[in-house]
């Protein structure tokens, strides 16, 4: 895939929030539009993520 920016649902074309999703090994992080919330599986796994989520760097 050279670039995943727009929806290919609505069109959007200012990229994508993402979720985290738990699986048996790790969890799955996937693409939600933000403007018709269609989800897409782009097929990211991450084994050890620390569930905390502490917060960092507030963006302006
Ligand atoms: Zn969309």
């Amino acid at each position: 895939m050279n670039e995943f920016r727009v929806c290919r649902v609505c069109g959007y074309e200012k990229g994508f929030h993402v979720y985290l999703r738990e699986q048996e090994k790790g969890h799955k992080i996937g693409l939600i539009c933000p403007s018709c919330g269609q989800s897409f599986d782009v097929g990211w796994i991450v084994a050890d993520l620390d569930e905390s989520a502490e917060k960092g760097t507030k963006f302006e």
